[in-house]
């Protein structure tokens, strides 16, 4: 299997791909935190996004959990969030770009999709 990062490689075209990748990960957590926000190019995608760790919830991971079709990356999905409630040293990022990646489910229609990767990173020190 492609890791979801090796597909795009910073190519803005690239589609919806909510698989976990353990790269996109460890990128997102190695930017540094400025306060409470991290702002970087998505290590996927590489279109502008924000992490809050002040608003972070797992909402959004378990939201792409339930519209994807593939049991593995929804229960990946769902790992995931459990993991991040389970840990006060961990928050929630995804892609929240506002480029339109295809293939994303389409509800709720405010939603940013972004390019549909997500992870657990450890919150600011
Ligand atoms: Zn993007
Ligand atoms: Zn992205």
């Amino acid at each position: 299997v492609t890791d979801p990062v090796d597909e795009c490689n910073g190519d803005a075209e690239c589609k919806w791909n909510p698989q976990y990748s353990r790269r996109w990960e460890e990128a997102v957590d190695a930017a540094p935190w400025d306060g409470e926000m991290k702002i970087l190019d998505c290590p996927r995608c590489g279109h502008r996004m924000t992490v809050d760790a002040g608003a972070a919830t797992t909402d959004a991971l378990r939201e792409a959990g339930e519209a994807v079709e593939e049991p593995a990356v929804a229960a990946a999905l769902e790992d995931l969030a459990g993991r991040i409630e389970d840990d006060d040293e961990l928050v929630g990022a995804h892609c929240n770009c506002r480029i339109e990646h295809t293939g994303h489910p389409t509800k709720p229609d405010d939603r940013r999709w972004g390019c549909g990767q997500a992870g657990a990173i450890r919150v600011p020190k």
